[in-house]
């Protein structure tokens, strides 16, 4: 049988970047938009953009509650930036209504670093990625969420100025910077052992 893909959830947001960085890392990699496409993948990227647009989007195409039903069913994700939003059990700073796909024990606030305009770029020493300490990840910050609290099943992988900016919690994974935007595939590289893991976890019928 061959190996199910990495799906990309392609509603809106920087889709292609995340397609490009998977690929590099050595993953097959699809767009997902619709349901079907949702059940065909081993785990999914939820890119960058705008979390309000995602979220509605996701309800206008029937697909909030298939997602919620994949990642309680334990389907590897990560979200960078507006998907680090989605993947967020509570928020701070919603657009009224808003809503989240959930997930990760923890609460975010949107535009916590600012607005577009204090968009910046900083290294990140992230655990977890090939290289470690030694080797800092570039981040790109764009209008980008922090997390305020985490639960005590996070880890916090990287901070800055104090908060945490990368966290997973078993199969999910968020940053709230853009590694599909820097030609640096650690963190992807990192998502897909994730996802292999998984696989071969549930390959082995292991619970
Ligand atoms: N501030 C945006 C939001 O709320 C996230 C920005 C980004 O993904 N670069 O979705």
């Amino acid at each position: 049988m061959p190996t199910p893909p990495i799906g990309v959830l392609a509603l809106q947001g920087d889709t292609r970047e995340h397609l490009a960085a998977l690929d590099s890392a050595g993953a097959h990699a699809v767009p997902v938009r619709r349901a079907e496409e949702l059940e065909a993948v081993a785990g999914l990227v939820i890119p960058g953009g705008e979390s309000t647009t995602i979220a509605k989007l996701a309800v206008t195409f029937g697909l909030m509650e298939p997602l919620r039903a994949r990642i309680r069913a334990g389907m590897p994700a990560y979200g960078s930036c507006a998907g680090m939003i989605m993947l967020a059990d509570k928020i701070l700073d919603p657009r009224s209504g808003q809503e989240t796909i959930g997930g990760i024990d923890m609460i975010v606030r949107r535009n916590a670093f600012g607005r577009q305009n204090e968009s910046f770029e900083a290294a990140v020493t992230m655990e977890g990625v090939e290289g470690g300490a030694g080797r800092p990840v570039h981040g790109v910050f764009i209008r980008a969420p922090w997390v305020e609290s985490t639960g005590a099943g996070v880890e916090t992988l990287a901070e800055h100025d104090g908060h945490p900016v990368a966290v997973r919690q078993g199969p999910l994974l968020a940053t709230s910077f853009h590694p599909e935007l820097t030609g640096d595939h650690r963190v992807h590289a990192l998502f897909a052992g994730m996802v292999h893991e998984s696989r071969e976890r549930d390959a082995s019928g292991a619970v």
